[in-house]
């Protein structure tokens, strides 16, 4: 076991190698406080625990804006991994944050401000629509979005997939209209306490966690006038600034493909709202001199734990896209 992990050890360092390369970033978004049957392989509380503990006795974890300062001064210590959450779920702050603390860890919070106290993401209507709607289909011919079986866990995740996949690239007005007459027609009471409230939020930054900038709206910017792209950024940033009293100084772009859901301009408006650092969901690693405004980012954990360290390794030996 111990000469396992020293091979380990020794093989992720090889690929991490610190210095000027960019650290290992982890993705999150929710952190339940047990598993849900409709999602089973979404992170819950005992999970992200072992996790935790996992990734603590291989990487030195470092906050995400000091990962990148190391980096850029060349060094990075090796094995080095950030933990970072896209979108401002409550239960970062009411699950995930304890369990850090246990742990000693940080981890950076990227927080879409629309939605604090009180909204829900439009992915998050439909899944908890579809989630309590009776009976054994959710008929939406009326919408032009189709009858779903909806007799089991199965068939509702199903359905919740295939009504996503309609709607993800529609305008966002479009979208938002068609997402509530979707969530009238289910006829059921909808939870609106899925994302933090400001108070949730100063929380996580009074325990020392890092907040980085995520839009008002999570739109996909590349889908957006140059001008309206531009305010969703800035708008976020003074949103999170004026509710910390503290500069917002790390980005991630919403959905964050590079080159489909956000393009060079975008980067060039990050970089000029004085962002420090920003982050895509492109897997790989990045090649060469990183690029601090596109770094990429991968979620290792939806096959549990045995095969974690070959999944990162292989994530670190591909080149990762960028715009
Ligand atoms: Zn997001």
């Amino acid at each position: 076991m111990w000469l396992k992990r020293q091979l380990e050890r020794s093989a992720l360092s090889l690929l991490s190698g610190g210095g000027h390369r960019a650290p290992a970033i982890l993705i999150y978004h929710r952190v339940l406080p047990a598993p849900d049957p409709l999602f089973p392989t979404e992170v819950h509380r005992a999970q992200f625990d072992r996790q935790l503990g996992w990734l603590k006795s291989r990487f030195n974890v470092l906050p995400l804006l000091d990962a990148v300062r190391l980096a850029a001064e060349g060094r990075l210590p090796a094995r080095s991994a950030c933990i970072t959450f896209d979108d401002g779920y409550a239960d970062n702050s009411e699950v995930a944050l304890p369990v850090l603390q246990q742990h000693g860890l940080h981890a950076t919070f990227f927080i879409a401000t629309g939605f604090l106290d009180g909204g829900r993401m439009w992915n998050d209507t439909v899944i908890e629509s579809v989630r309590r709607a009776p009976g054994g289909a959710f008929d939406a011919t009326s919408l032009g979005l189709g009858r779903h079986a909806t007799g089991n866990w199965d068939e509702r995740r199903s359905a919740i997939g295939a009504l996503i996949g309609q709607l993800k690239y529609q305008p966002m007005a479009q979208r938002l209209e068609e997402v509530g007459k979707l969530a009238r027609l289910s006829g059921v009471d909808l939870p609106q306490d899925l994302m933090m409230t400001s108070a949730q939020l100063r929380k996580l930054h009074a325990a020392g966690m890092g907040i980085g900038g995520h839009t008002v709206n999570h739109p996909i910017l590349a889908r957006l006038p140059a001008a309206e792209a531009r305010q969703e950024i800035a708008q976020g940033k003074a949103a999170l600034e004026a509710a910390l009293d503290a500069p917002v100084r790390t980005f991630a772009y919403p959905n964050g493909k590079p080159g489909q859901d956000y393009l060079p301009e975008h980067v060039a408006m990050v970089r000029e709202l004085g962002f420090d650092a920003a982050v895509s969901t492109a897997w790989g690693a990045s090649r060469g001199a990183a690029d601090w405004y596109q770094l990429p980012r991968f979620t290792p954990w939806d096959q549990g734990m045995a095969k974690w360290g070959l999944r990162l390794a292989r994530n670190m030996l591909q080149p990762a896209a960028r715009v």
